[in-house]
């Protein structure tokens, strides 16, 4: 947490300072700290109170206490660390963080994987060799050499070696095996999915991020610059089946991503097509298809896709869906989200922004030629 020069307490004055009483009041209300830390000092420990933020993070704080409070009983000095802590972190976004502490604490110590290896990012033992060689040579040509672009905007590779999947799929297998027998309340990737994996719950998400930053953030560099900034910050990692006994395809959607990885780790059965449907800003993500904007591929196992969450896609319509299971890394930059709340046309990668620019162009141009006419005619026409 960064300490606010506003809030920290003037030193070296050696005049004590004139106060009013209400000023006085003031001083003693605003809980402030102090900019330099006491290193000498030697932090109480929290544990064993109930508290709103958590001990460890308490105690380290306490050393930027002011001087008078260092020698206060625990409780004072927890709240009144706590009262500052709640101007930076409010009382929800703490208690979901402890939820979560938690809840992954309860997974950790009662889940044995099965393939530790997974856990831990290997890149000879996750990525196949051309893919590795064409990241380590990081051009566009390299990229251009394992990577199709079947329909704009929508990138096709091998990325992953078979054993990888395969460890993959025995280790989902296993999750769900334990969460079966223990019943325990695992959360799910999203509301409507009854048998998908969150991977950070497993703790999966750090392999992930490393995947994300090493070799997927080089693509999109290329090929989505505006998305992925100089670096994408947060992700969301989970694995889906989709069939009879597993959950039904999500219908058309834009993913809380700004670019998605999907990869099809398994697939039985013919159908099963991803439909893509245009690329939309949230403005304009319920406006109608153009048909020159559909395009339906054919995913199978092993392939990697890589697209913007904001190119709508779903099962294609009237065809017999499959049994499959998918990875998917959706891949956040903050700074593209709060930009997007400043800036209202996005014609660069919104289809639909991009029409509106056209016709108001066309609009602007025909406005001006009728101009010149009027004005050539002398007002006649
Ligand atoms: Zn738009």
């Amino acid at each position: 947490m960064a300490l606010d020069g506003d809030e920290t307490v003037a030193g070296g004055d050696s005049q004590p300072p004139v106060t009013t009483a209400a000023a006085t009041t003031e001083e003693k209300a605003i809980a402030r700290l102090s900019p330099f830390p006491n290193m000498e000092h030697i932090s109480d420990n929290y544990g064993d109170l109930e508290l709103e933020y958590s001990s460890a993070m308490l105690s380290s704080l306490e050393k930027y206490l002011p001087p008078e409070m260092l020698t206060a009983t625990r409780e004072e000095k927890a709240k009144f660390m706590s009262d500052i802590l709640r101007k930076y972190i409010s009382r929800d976004e703490c208690s979901k963080a402890k939820w979560c502490k938690n809840y992954w604490q309860k997974i950790k110590s009662n889940y044995q994987p099965l393939s530790r290896e997974l856990y831990n990012f290997d890149p000879e033992l996750f990525l196949l060799p051309s893919f590795r060689k064409a990241i380590s040579e990081n051009t566009k040509e390299s990229f251009r050499r394992i990577i199709s672009e079947p329909f704009p905007g929508v990138l096709v590779f091998q990325m992953f070696q078979p054993d990888f999947i395969q460890k993959l799929i025995v280790e989902v297998e296993n999750i769900g095996k334990w969460v079966h027998e223990t019943n325990f309340p695992i959360r799910r990737p999203y509301h409507m999915s009854k048998y998908g994996v969150a991977f950070v719950d497993f703790g999966l998400d750090i392999m992930l991020q490393q995947l994300m930053e090493e070799f997927l953030f080089p693509i999109c560099k290329v090929f989505f610059p505006e998305e992925c900034g100089a670096m994408f910050d947060s992700h969301h990692g989970y694995y889906i089946e989709n069939g009879e006994d597993r959950d039904p395809p999500l219908g058309y959607h834009l993913d809380d991503s700004e670019i998605t990885l999907n990869v099809c780790v398994r697939k039985q059965f013919e159908g099963g097509e991803i439909s893509f449907i245009g690329t939309r800003c949230l403005r304009h993500k319920r406006t109608d298809v153009k048909p020159e904007e559909v395009f339906h591929y054919c995913h199978s196992p092993g392939q990697a896709i890589l697209h913007r969450g904001r190119h709508r896609h779903g099962p294609r319509a009237n065809t017999p869906s499959c049994s499959r299971a998918n990875m998917i890394l959706c891949c956040r930059n903050s700074l593209f989200r709060e930009m997007e709340k400043y800036e209202k046309d996005f014609p660069e990668w919104c289809n639909e922004c991009a029409h509106e620019k056209k016709e108001k162009e066309s609009q602007s141009l025909d406005a001006k030629r009728k101009g010149m006419i009027r004005i050539a005619t002398g007002g006649k026409a």
